[in-house]
Formats: structure tokens, sequence, C-alpha cells
């Protein structure tokens, strides 16, 4: 009896080091199974958010053109808004660092001595587009008076420069337009230009550097097409111009105003007949 009882209990201790053991490989496997599974999806989000950004990268690419001239890296400063109190001084701090830009003016500012400003910018190189009478979104998208705003800014600008201007840049983008707008823009010859940075001055006002170096930034995913930069004519931008323009041909791009017999188009309407 008390050998059958050592047995016994001998044999209760054999289970209990097999289960301990299998206990513990499973365990192992477990936690191998666990680790793999954590790796792999790390590795998912770091490479996740590279490919997203090539691939739009490899999209942008292929949808534009490239407007490289003579294997140099084209950049265009558009500056919208004005004319302001502060387009003359702006002209300086272009003319300073030897640098064209293309002006996208409101036609109910067009005033006084903001005319002799134009007329001064036009003569020193810089584009002038027509950006709308009066850049009220009701008025020109929903009460369809954008078409007329924009004939009646033409007409206004050919008074003071002498040519018919046939550049445009939608209030708050294309996006806006109807099939009207965008046919009636075709047949009277326009080249409507929108944007693919957005300087977001708005969002920085006040603090310049902070807009430069948001711009420095997206001027990155620049490699093959040329960056349209939307800027406003401020107090702001008139502080930025030495730092803005040192930090986009530091990017190596070369800085040109955009005019409408441009071969590079872009549009958030894709039509490369806009
Ligand atoms: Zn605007």
């Amino acid at each position: 009896m008390p050998m059958e009882l050592k047995t016994e209990k001998d044999g209760g201790a054999e289970m209990k080091k097999i289960y301990i053991i299998m206990t513990s490989i499973l365990l192992c496997i477990i936690c191998v199974v666990v680790g793999i599974s954590i790796f792999l999806k790390q590795d998912e989000v770091v490479q996740q958010p590279k490919e997203k950004i090539s691939k739009k990268q490899v999209l942008s690419d292929k949808e534009q053109p490239s407007s490289s001239n003579e294997g140099k890296k084209v950049a265009y400063l558009t500056i919208d808004d004005g004319p302001t109190e502060y387009m003359s001084k702006i002209l300086t701090a272009l003319k300073k660092e030897n640098v064209k830009a293309t002006f996208f003016l409101v036609g109910n500012r067009i005033t006084g001595d903001r005319k002799k400003d134009i007329k001064e910018a036009a003569e020193e190189g810089h584009s002038i587009g027509l950006h709308s009478m009066s850049h009220v979104a009701k008025r020109l998208y929903k009460d369809k008076q954008f078409i007329p705003e924009i004939e009646k800014e033409s007409k206004l600008l050919n008074t003071i420069l002498d040519k018919k201007t046939k550049l445009v840049r939608a209030p708050y983008g294309s996006t806006y337009l109807n099939d009207d707008q965008v046919g009636q823009l075709k047949k009277d010859k326009y080249r409507l230009l929108d944007w693919n940075i957005d300087s977001e001055d708005w969002k920085h006002k006040g603090k310049p550097e902070k807009m430069v170096s948001f711009i420095k930034e997206e001027l990155n995913k620049f490699k093959k097409i040329s960056p349209v930069i939307l800027i406003h004519e401020t107090e702001d931008l008139l502080k930025a111009i030495p730092d803005l323009v040192k930090t986009i041909r530091a990017k190596g791009f070369e800085l040109k105003p955009y005019f409408e017999d441009n071969n590079f188009h872009l549009n958030f309407k894709k039509d490369p007949q806009l």
C-alpha cells in the first residue's frame, strides 16, 4: 500500500512536470506569434504613409507635365487678393531679390494709386491676373456672376495695362465653377490657374517665419511638377519675401511669373484646355 501510494504521488509529480513543460512551450509559441504580429504591424504603420505619399506624387507627376525649363525646376509665386496698400512695397522687395511674381487682383480694389502700382508691376515683368470684381462666393457662384465679373475686370485692367488680360484665378478655387462657366472660359480663351501649395498664411497671421517654414516643408513633395504657391498680398508676405525667396531657391527652383501662354496647366478640374 505505501508503495502504491508513493507511485501515485510520483505519477502526480510527473504529470505536473509535463503540464508545466507543455504550458511553457505553449506560452513561448504565443509570445513568438504575438511578437511577430506586433513587429509586422509596426512595419505597416511606418510604411503606409510613405507609400501613400509616393503614390500621390507619381499620380500628380503623370497628371501634369513638368514645366522645367532647360533642366531647371520652375516655381511660381502667385499673390492673391490685392491690390492693397502693401503692393508697392512688395514690388520693391521682389525687385531687390530679382523675382517676378503673378498677381491675382480683385477688381473692386483697383482704385486711385493702386492703378499706378499695377502698371508698375506689369512694366517690371510681373504677370497680372483676374480674380473677379467682388471676391464674394455667394455672388460669384450661387448668383452666377463669375463670368460677368471676370469680363468686367478684364475691361477695367485693359484701361490700365492697354492689353487684354486672359489669366484667371477663381476665388476659392475652380472647384466652385459649373460646367457652363468652365465652357465659357474656354470659349473666350481664358487660362485658369489654381494652385498646388496653399501657404495657409491666414493660419500663421503675424508669423511670417512660420509661413516660410511651412512652404519649405511643402516644397519637399515636388520632384517634377512645378509648385504654384498661393499666398496673399499682406504685410506678412512683405516681411517674408527675402527668406521665402532664399528658401525656394535653396530647394533648386527658379522663380518665374506665370503668363496665360504657359504650356503648364494647373487646375482642380484637371482640364488640359482650361
Ligand atoms: Zn482670393
